[in-house]
């Protein structure tokens, strides 16, 4: 399985709190997979995706080595690594983990084995419909689909199936990162498109530094008010930076 790899050499795997969302204060372990089938430009983790020998645009203007940004481990020797932290909350992000869904399957179905309790959840940006082994395993999903504000043509971003099947599990979240007063009628679009109802949604500040989220959290959190949507914070930023691994 390909993990994103940190400085040290070691898997980006870790013991924090869950910082967006519905579990927002969690304590939760974080098992972070490389590779993305999207490129935004605004991506917070484009270690996971932005190699040397791609053209793709990010604000960030640095492309990574992909062979000193991924990792490979087993199933078996994530599970080892995870078990040994106390706390059966997961949380598989990326990078666009659905990537690598069997290899996902395999390593709920090993923790299940050892904690019946554990928790699993899955933080996707919604292009890929998991087949029902996953869907069935999983506790919840982060979807979170890319607007225009991503900078990534409509089509490659937004697959209306795959929405719709998400939002059908009865499992799923749906976080909209909002930059503009404009990303609104987007989300609306898609939000009717998918059959999603507003208890589902939630609006996120587009931020990747304490700054930029505490200078869009007030009208960010005013339109969620106003529509009925829930508003998600950015926890882990406040209390840690923009770091690495927590
Ligand atoms: S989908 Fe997520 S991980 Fe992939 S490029 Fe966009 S923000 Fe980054």
């Amino acid at each position: 399985m390909k993990l994103a790899r940190m400085p040290d050499g070691s898997p980006e795997i870790f013991h924090t709190i869950q910082g967006e969302g519905r579990s927002t204060g969690l304590p939760t372990v974080f098992i972070r997979a490389s590779l993305c089938n999207l490129h935004c430009r605004w991506c917070d983790t484009p270690y996971t995706w932005n190699w040397e020998d791609t053209d793709f645009e990010h604000d960030l203007g640095r492309k990574f080595k992909r062979d000193n940004e991924i990792i490979d481990f087993t199933p078996a020797e994530i599970a080892g690594i995870v078990e040994a932290y106390p706390c059966s909350n997961y949380v598989f992000t990326g990078g666009e983990p659905l990537i690598q869904e069997k290899a996902w399957v395999e390593l709920m179905r090993a923790l299940r084995e050892t904690n019946t309790g554990s928790h699993f959840e899955i933080e996707t940006n919604g292009t890929l419909a998991p087949g029902p082994a996953f869907t069935e395993l999983v506790d919840q999903f982060n979807v979170s689909p890319k607007l225009s504000n991503s900078g990534i043509p409509r089509e490659k971003r937004i697959v209306p199936e795959s929405l719709e099947f998400l939002a059908g599990t009865g499992k799923a979240d749906f976080k909209f990162v909002i930059g503009e007063l404009t990303d609104l009628a987007e989300l609306i679009e898609i939000q009717a498109a998918a059959a999603i109802p507003n208890e589902r949604i939630f609006l996120m500040p587009r931020s990747n530094s304490v700054d930029e989220l505490e200078a869009n959290q007030g009208w960010v959190s005013t339109l969620a008010i106003e529509h009925g949507f829930r508003y998600s914070d950015r926890l882990h930023l406040r209390l840690f930076g923009a770091k690495r691994g927590v």
